[in-house]
């Protein structure tokens, strides 16, 4: 299971049941008996970015489970009324307290495993002092062979990072779609 099954009706608060619609659909639905609400349930979208400085990248040390204590990307889920590029900046000003610019996009990562989208920005920082938020124990920059791999909180930040200097050596930054598995 993705996520902790629901419970309950959203409309008229009764207990739901998981079966397959009665209308063609093919899945398992969380259905209401009382009202008849079909719950549809659909990944979330996690947004980002790679915020740069020079030849380093700014990464933030996690105050916050799951991973707590790893670094990561600042980047967090996407909220209703924004767009991926709105959600990108204001995660990593939460995370960080960075003064960036965002840049173009840069990585899509489906985690279809648990439900996920990840989308990461480049950002270009304009400046090397951070302010970072409670969720963040610290903030700071690593150049390429400081960037603690074994401590990255998770998969998509670090194929993202992968690319990201493979990019920056290579002269120029592609898009990349990554499936994680
Ligand atoms: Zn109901």
């Amino acid at each position: 299971m993705l996520r902790n099954p629901i419970k309950h009706c959203k409309n008229c608060g009764a207990a739901v049941v998981y079966r397959v619609p009665d209308d063609g659909d093919t899945k398992d639905r969380a259905i209401c008996p009382a009202c008849h609400t079909v719950h549809y349930e659909n990944p979330l979208n996690v947004v980002g970015t790679v915020p740069y400085w020079g030849d380093k990248v700014l990464l933030c040390k996690r105050n916050i489970e799951p991973r707590w204590g790893k670094w990561t990307l600042p980047a967090g889920f996407m909220e209703l009324n924004e767009t991926v590029a709105e959600g990108a900046a204001r995660e990593t000003l939460e995370e960080s307290g960075a003064q960036f610019e965002l840049e173009g996009f840069f990585s899509l990562l489906n985690v279809a495993r648990v439900g996920q989208v990840h989308m990461f920005y480049r950002a270009r920082l304009l400046s090397d002092t951070f302010n970072p938020g409670f969720e963040t124990i610290e903030a700071r920059l690593f150049a390429e062979d400081e960037i603690p791999w074994d401590e990255i909180a998770f998969r998509t930040v670090k194929e993202t990072l992968e690319r990201y200097f493979a990019d920056r050596r290579a002269g120029y930054f592609s898009i990349h779609a990554i499936d994680i598995v």
